[in-house]
Formats: C-alpha cells, sequence, structure tokens
C-alpha cells in the first residue's frame, strides 16, 4: 500500500512484539499487587503491566526519565492510558521487581490499578487556556496529596473510583462520567471592552461563539451586546474574542459533580450530578475543595457495598440520604431548570424530602 501522511499510523505497528504475538489470546489476568497487572496468554507467555501516576502536564526531564526507565526494563516499550497514567509493559518476569525498586527509588507512585484511585484526569488550567476559572494541575496536586493512599492501594476502597478535573464548564476532562469531577465555574456574565472589539475580534465569529445565542451584533457601536439571562457563563465568547472579560476573582469558584461512570459493567454509563454548586477558588492549597472530595470519598468508602461505584451506591440509597450522609447542603441549585426538566422530576406523594 502507499505511504501518505494522512491520518495516525497504524496501531499495530506500535504494540510490543509480545501484544502483537498474543493479539487475541489472552486467556487471564490477575492484580498480583497495587499497580501490577499480570496477563497470561493462551501461549502461556506472561506480560506484567506496571502502572504509575503522572502529573499529565509533564517537563521534559520527567519524559526522559521515563523513556530511561523503558529502555532498560521493557524494551522501550510503555503506553499512556486514558486516565493519563503510565503503564511499563515488561515482557520479563524478571525484571519486574528491579523495575518497581528503582521506581520506588525514583518517587513514582506505583498503584492505580483495579479497586483504587485512578491517576486524575484534567485540563490545562492556567497554563495554556484562556477560559480558565482555576487551576487544574495545581488542585489534582493539593487533592492527591491527601488522597494518594487510596492510588497506591495503602488505603482501600469498594470500587473503582475515578476524579477529574475541569478549569471550566467546557470540560475538557472526563468529568461528565467520572465518580467525582471537581469543575471550575464562572458565575457573572462577561464584560466587554466596546473600544476594543472592533479593533481586535471578528464579530460574527464572537456571535457564532456562543451556545445559547447571548451574543448579539451592536451595529451602532461597532461592538456586541450580551443578553444577560441567556447567559450560562460557559466562557467561549471571551475565549474567542480578546475584548471580553470573564474573569472575576470573588465570584469565579469550584463546583463538584459526582456518580458518573462511563463502564458497561452491572450498570449502565451515567452522567455526574451536581453535588456541590459553589466553593471558594483559594490557590495554592484549594483547602475547601480538598476537604470535600476527601469527605465525600470517606462517606462513599464506609457506606457502599463492595463493587458499588459513586453513582450505583447513590441510586440505591436515594440522593435524599446522600445529602444527609455526606452532610452537604441541598439547595435551589441542585434543581434542573431546563426547559424539559420537569418530565424527570419525582412528583409523586411518595416523595418526600
Ligand atoms: Fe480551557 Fe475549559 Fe478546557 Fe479548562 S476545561 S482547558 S478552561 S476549555
Ligand atoms: Fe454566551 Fe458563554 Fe459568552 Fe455567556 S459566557 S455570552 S453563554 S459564550
Amino acid at each position: 500500500m502507499a505511504k501518505n501522511d494522512i491520518g495516525p499510523p497504524n496501531y499495530r505497528d506500535m504494540l510490543p512484539p509480545i501484544v502483537r504475538e498474543n493479539y487475541g489470546r489472552w486467556r487471564q489476568h490477575t492484580i498480583p499487587q497495587p499497580g501490577v497487572l499480570c496477563h497470561t496468554s493462551e501461549s502461556g507467555a506472561v506480560l506484567t503491566s506496571v502502572r504509575v501516576a503522572s502529573p499529565r502536564l509533564v517537563s521534559t526531564d520527567w519524559v526522559r526519565q521515563i523513556c530511561a526507565l523503558a529502555d532498560q526494563f521493557c524494551d522501550g516499550h510503555i503506553r499512556f492510558t486514558t486516565r493519563h497514567n503510565v503503564e511499563f509493559l515488561v515482557s520479563e518476569p524478571a525484571k519486574v521487581e528491579p523495575l518497581l525498586e528503582r521506581l520506588e527509588a525514583a518517587g513514582l507512585m506505583v498503584g492505580g490499578v483495579g479497586n483504587a484511585i485512578s491517576n486524575v484526569v484534567h485540563t490545562q488550567g492556567w497554563i495554556h487556556c484562556k477560559s480558565a476559572v482555576t487551576d487544574a494541575s495545581g488542585l489534582v496536586k493539593a487533592v492527591m496529596d491527601e488522597l494518594h493512599p487510596y492510588f497506591t492501594g495503602k488505603r482501600d476502597v469498594p470500587a473503582r473510583l475515578r476524579v477529574a478535573v475541569a478549569c471550566c464548564v467546557n470540560m475538557c476532562g472526563a468529568c461528565h462520567c467520572s465518580d467525582i469531577a471537581i469543575v471550575g465555574i464562572h458565575r457573572t456574565v462577561p464584560r466587554i471592552n466596546h473600544d476594543m472589539v472592533s479593533k481586535s475580534c471578528e464579530i460574527p465569529s464572537t456571535v457564532a461563539s456562543c451556545p445559547t445565542g447571548a451574543v448579539r451584533p451592536n451595529p451602532k457601536l461597532k461592538s456586541i451586546d450580551i443578553v444577560a439571562e441567556k447567559c450560562m457563563y460557559c466562557g467561549n465568547c471571551a475565549a474567542v474574542c480578546p475584548a471580553i472579560d470573564i474573569m472575576d476573582p470573588v465570584n469565579d469558584g469550584v463546583s463538584i459533580w459526582v456518580g458518573g461512570k462511563i463502564s458497561n459493567a452491572r450498570t449502565a454509563p451515567k452522567f455526574s450530578r451536581l453535588a456541590i454548586p459553589f466553593l471558594p477558588n483559594r490557590p495554592p492549597r484549594w483547602p475547601e475543595v480538598v476537604e470535600a472530595v476527601k469527605n465525600l470519598v470517606e462517606v462513599w468508602r464506609g457506606n457502599a457495598k463492595p463493587g458499588e461505584r459513586m453513582g450505583e451506591w447513590i441510586d440505591r440509597i436515594g440522593w435524599e440520604r446522600f445529602f444527609k450522609l455526606t452532610g452537604i447542603p441541598f439547595t435551589d441549585k441542585h434543581i434542573d431548570d431546563f426547559t424539559h426538566a420537569t418530565t424527570t422530576f419525582r412528583s409523586t406523594t411518595q416523595f418526600r424530602f
């Protein structure tokens, strides 16, 4: 077949030899210790994957360190999981223990397999994105400084626990489908610098950027207007037009969502739902957010049945009990006010809250 540069290369070309030779023939897998997955093929071949947390936004030095370890212990074969764990794919069983020792000596955290917190998936934060309400990497660091024993297996949890952080409601991360999602929120209508609009923005694309149709042209001023009642504070207009500013250090904050999952196991995939509408955005350690996430993990851990994900646990006990057990106040912000939401409301006389 003729070679071209369109599209991604065939993934099979990059499989480690042991995976290519045993493709479709893996018989079983076990988890001999936290962070280690052992796959056995019908041929008798054994592939050991050692999973390590990554900070996602990584330095060149960190990449060099990971690659050097991969060269030494796995013929260079590593992969990144969907939650940005790094997996060292070791085909020689004798190299597993030495690799684990080197990882420990290097301060790299091994874990995140099976019933554990997996690596926290997060978005760009202040380092890259113009819409960011909060910093994503900093929040993850602050949260995982408290919760890392649930990653390494030093403390157990009843089921898999996926945590995600998105620095605005565009949610580039997997927040809509994570057990616990931390989402930065703007709460005020963007401000417009009318003098700057005609000099620095393209009005049609600014109008088109708004998902709710709140941005309108203002031909008299050669600018735009924003219909406040239609604005949902997503920040899209501010991202495409430098004359619009949505940042608000007092009113911007962090919300927490729970119960999402992407897995089809036992129950259907679920979207995350709002648990805490607003917490202050207080870098560099976000004490209120860290405390709230820790509380959610510990209440779920103390009450869920083995294998029960956060959303499955809430479905079983009901949202009324969830709010009671976690001590989270129920407010008007928890009530969906989307046009068609009434069809989903519980409205029988059996419903009491
Ligand atoms: Fe930017 Fe929002 Fe995505 Fe964060 S979640 S990277 S702020 S668009
Ligand atoms: Fe529209 Fe979002 Fe801008 Fe509000 S913040 S005007 S919803 S694009």
